[in-house]
């Protein structure tokens, strides 16, 4: 396969063997040059183009989604149901049956729609960038905005942004799995291969959607959007999120067995009334009036709807959720690892001191001062002393950080750390794009973390090479030769003294090599070196971080800081924040020392880690794990990715996080902040205290109804009325039909946006195999359904006997039933205020904190007047006009539920006030800090 050239820079990898043309071919049939596109003519291919994005694929066409909602036993009984009483002659039972499921299947499609599209949209929040080269300069562009002909650069951790030709690389291995399946990294190089070679053996290409896992590059773009190998098999690309979790699946399950148990009951029913001396057709009607009642048919999209709420919540508080099961997880989590900079401190790297084998310089806002006093002195600038002048300029030349006055203000790319370098070099009046033109970059070894330094080959201005290593002063200092009378121990022990003042310390080494050095090799690196200095800086703690590991802490969550720096800076720092009390920072060289049961101690008791390489990592989350806790750990490099696969929640930086980090995450934190993870965990918390809410809600108003029938058929006298049976019934079918048509969704949505509890950071974490059904939900059920039923048919007894010798008959029974009807109503409106809170009065959560429950209240009251007054109404459900009296009636009979569950809540909170779980016993052993609150 060869297909033909054409002269056009459109066309896609497909029309021409990229491949197989050397660099130079490829640069020019793209019409683009090495130092990259100008910015006017990106855009106008962009504008010939289009933007570089795929066309995402939906995971769930409406289609679909409508029939998950249908196909559900629940609502085939129902449908069966609705069937069966029209075949029976009770056609507007019938058509009421009807009515409810398509309500509820419609509302339910509606919102788990909508819940589908704002998650969809999630995926959006997190941009994704490229770093391009626009007329040789670097800049950051929005990967949607690449053209072919753009110049892009890979570094490990990158996605590829769209289909490339290599032009330079060093070491690059990229992970196609996107594309081949194949899960083992691919080594790619600039030389040119066969025409014929398929899509996995085209090493000179990288493709869009594929990972760098490794090493660094140089490439022209030569595709993007959907002519690009992936965009050709886009429809692969699914980017819906399964609406699934342990909670609907848990909830599904108990629908299965409610729905049998329910099934069953009413056959008991029918069996009842037919003993009883009801007809046929009365006794069938009960029997699936009951099962309409009591299935909770809308449960499972209560269940969805409020996780989905809860994840627009999150993202609101800047934590974006890639997978709906964190949502839940989240409300257990009893411990999180956090990277320590830009997550816990600020990642604004200010150099502070710098050390030479000569002398310790204090760095100020203006210059050098030796021996730590701070000169604010101009003069100071022309009188730099020349060892910490040779130690500024290797800062900025080892560094691959720039920084572009923009709008009046400096605009810094890169790494903060190198940002530092620069801003201190600046201070002592150095200028870093001279020293940079004068001393030529010949090639380059970039930062790695496991590596711990970066090397840069320079000219030396002087006709020679000058080999420059920064990095940590370990690894840095094992590869110098010391004389001068500095000895590593004296070195070392600056290093602690700088780092116990909480400082990140690098160190500078340089080594001459002859001009005909032009290429770095590993074993260039390894020794020779002379040692410049150490130059350290601080970043402080973020104060939100401090306040959100006191939250965690109060919340019974372990709060554990792993960094790759060093152990006094990291012990600084821990103490700065709260998780370091008195003990010291374990190493990662201790950890890979100990075996796996001493590893699981040492996780669980210490709480700062220093100098830890990602492996460390995965080890310390499988071992808190076994330990049985809930573990989130945050990552941000390219070898985090196994560690936050295997943590329970993994979370990745959205803006300093590599994008192999991002997607093996299951939450996203676009500000890189602690604080948001702690949000998270609140809303986490608030999400599932909703869902139980709901359950709380919907479980005993659809169990009372079907006491008030079962105790109807089963107890009440059957009279007869001229000469006819007719049983006495507290409600007909039909009414209760209505109140499970209006009342269940209009009532029980608005629970799942019901705001947070106050003390939600209060609690200890949810033990995550905690029942749904806990004794809690089972017992409320019960006591809700009794005290509703109890209500309902006592008022409607007693109206009934009060007015039957008045009215008489028919009459008493229509406005007894109205008034049943009512009361049922009045209650769920009162027992839906008990339900915002499950701890406190709804007096504490703030009476006005979640509008949409009076909106569903208000929404039911106007039906209900209707359902009262309305003469259309009065036809089809047999109801009279109730007096301003009976209504207060009604209205006080189902006001009883509030004093009844307030004491009941007392009752609780006394009994849990110890266990502190409210519904849940102390899951796990206790996180070592967690304070009682
Ligand atoms: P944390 O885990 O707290 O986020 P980190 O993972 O960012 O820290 P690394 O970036 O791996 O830590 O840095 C480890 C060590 O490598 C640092 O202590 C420092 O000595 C050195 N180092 C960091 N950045 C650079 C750099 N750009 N060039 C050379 N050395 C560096």
């Amino acid at each position: 396969m060869n297909p033909p050239q054409t002269d056009s820079p459109t066309v896609s990898s497909q029309a021409q063997p990229w491949h197989s043309l050397p660099p130079e071919a490829v640069l020019e049939a793209i019409q683009t040059r090495p130092e990259g596109l100008s910015d006017a003519e990106a855009r106008t291919r962009l504008e010939r183009h289009g933007p570089n994005v795929l066309q995402r694929v939906s995971g769930e066409s409406p289609l679909t989604l409508l029939w998950r909602q249908v196909n559900n036993p629940l609502i085939w009984v129902l449908l069966a149901s609705a069937g069966l009483a029209i075949a029976l002659g009770k056609v507007a039972d019938g058509l009421i049956v009807l009515a409810v499921v398509v309500l509820n299947t419609l509302i339910g499609f509606v919102q788990e729609f909508r819940a589908g599209k704002a998650i969809e949209a999630l995926t959006q929040m997190v941009p994704e960038n490229a770093t391009v080269l626009r007329d040789g300069r670097k800049v950051t562009v929005p990967s949607s905005e690449l053209v072919p002909g753009d110049v892009v650069l890979l570094a490990s951790g990158d996605k590829v942004p769209a289909d490339v030709r290599l032009l330079a690389g060093r070491n690059l291995q990229v992970e196609e799995a996107a594309l081949t399946g194949e899960s083992l990294p691919t080594e790619k190089r600039v030389a040119p291969v066969p025409a014929s070679a398929g899509v996995g053996d085209r090493t000179s290409m990288a493709f869009g959607g594929t990972h760098v896992t490794y090493g660094t590059g140089t490439a022209v773009v030569v595709a993007t959007g959907g002519a690009t190998e992936l965009g050709r098999i886009s429809q692969l690309l699914s980017e819906a999120m399964d609406l699934q979790t342990p909670l609907t699946k848990a909830i599904a399950v108990i629908g299965r067995y409610l729905t049998i148990a329910i099934l069953v009951i009413s056959v008991v029913l029918m069996g009842v009334g037919l003993v009883r001396g009801y007809g046929i057709a009365e006794s069938l009607m009960a029997a699936l009036t009951l099962a309409v009642a009591a299935i909770p048919e809308g449960l499972p999209a209560i269940v969805t709807i409020a996780l989905a709420i809860g994840v627009q919540y999150m993202a609101s508080r800047r934590a974006i959720i890639r997978k709906l099961p964190a949502v839940e997880t989240l409300g257990s989590t009893t411990v999180i690892c956090s990277d320590k900079t830009g997550t816990l401190t600020r990642n604004e790297m200010t150099v502070q001191a710098l050390w030479t084998p000569k002398g310790f310089y204090t760095v100020s806002g203006v210059g050098y001062a030796p021996q730590g006093e701070l000169r604010r002195d101009e003069q100071l600038l022309s009188s730099l002393p020349e060892d910490a002048r040779e130690l500024l300029v290797a800062g900025t030349l080892c560094n691959d950080a720039s920084v572009r006055e923009k709008e009046g203000a400096s605009e810094l790319t890169g790494d903060p750390t190198e940002g530092a370098l620069l801003v201190a070099a600046a201070k002592a009046g150095l200028k870093v794009e001279e020293l940079r033109a004068c001393h030529r970059r010949v090639d380059a070894i970039p930062f790695e973390s496991e590596n711990q330094f970066m090397a840069t080959l320079n000219e030396d201005g002087r006709g020679g090479r000058n080999l420059l290593l920064k990095g940590a002063p370990e690894v840095v200092l094992r590869r110098c030769v010391l004389n001068d009378g500095v000895d590593a121990d004296k070195v070392l022990g600056e290093v602690e003294r700088m780092a116990s003042r909480g400082m990140r310390v690098l160190a500078v080494a340089s080594k001459s090599l002859p001009a005909s050095h032009d290429g770095l090799r590993n074993e260039d690196v390894t020794g020779g070196f002379r040692l410049l200095g150490l130059q350290g800086m601080i970043d402080p703690p973020r104060q939100e971080a401090i306040s959100a590991v006191g939250a965690c802490h109060t919340a019974g969550i372990t709060v554990k800081m792993i960094t790759g720096d060093h152990a006094k800076t990291a012990e600084a720092i821990g103490a700065q924040l709260g998780i370091l009390e008195d003990g010291r920072a374990v190493t990662g060289a201790e950890l890979a020392e100990l075996d796996d049961t001493r590893l699981r101690e040492a996780a669980l008791s210490s709480n700062v880690f220093a100098r830890v390489a990602p492996e460390h990592k995965l080890r310390l989350v499988r071992a808190l794990q076994t330990e049985g806790q809930v573990v989130a750990m945050t990552g941000d490099g390219v070898n985090d990715a196994p560690a936050l696969k295997q943590a329970n929640i993994g979370v990745a930086m959205g803006i300093t996080g590599t994008a192999v980090s991002k997607e093996a995450a299951d939450i996203i934190l676009t500000d890189d902040n602690f604080a948001s993870i702690a949000a998270a965990v609140e809303e986490g918390r608030r999400v599932y205290d909703n869902l139980i809410k709901s359950l709380a809600f919907v479980l005993p108003t659809n169990l009372g109804l079907a006491l008030i029938l079962i105790v109807g058929v089963a107890f009440f006298p059957i009279l007869r009325v001229a000469g006819e049976r007719e049983p006495l019934l507290a409600m007909l079918p039909t009414q209760l039909l209505w109140i499970n048509l209006v009342a269940t969704v209009a009532l029980a949505l608005p629970l799942a946006f019901e705001a947070r509890e106050p003390n939600v950071m209060q609690r200890m974490p949810r033990h995550p195999d905690a029942p749904v059904l806990s004794g809690f939900v089972v017992m409320r059920t019960v006591l809700v359904a009794v005290l509703m039923c109890a209500g309902a048919t006592g008022l409607f007894l007693w109206e009934y006997n009060a007015e039957v010798g008045r009215l008489g008959h028919e009459l008493a029974l229509r406005e007894a039933q109205t008034m049943a009807v009512t009361t049922v109503i009045m209650f769920q409106i009162f027992y839906l205020l008990n339900c915002r809170s499950l701890r406190d009065s709804f007096f504490r959560i703030g009476v006005f904190s979640n509008p949409f429950v009076y909106l569903g209240i208000g929404t039911l009251v106007l039906l209900q007047l209707g359902f009262i007054y309305l003469p259309f109404m009065q036809a089809v459900f047999n109801t009279a006009p109730l007096s301003l009296e009976a209504l207060g009636l009604c209205a006080l009979v189902g006001a009883m539920v509030l004093p009844v569950i307030s004491v009941e809540k007392w009752l609780r909170s006394r009994r849990t006030r110890d266990e502190r779980g409210a519904g849940t016993r102390l899951p796990l052993r206790v996180p070592r800090r967690a304070t009682a609150g």
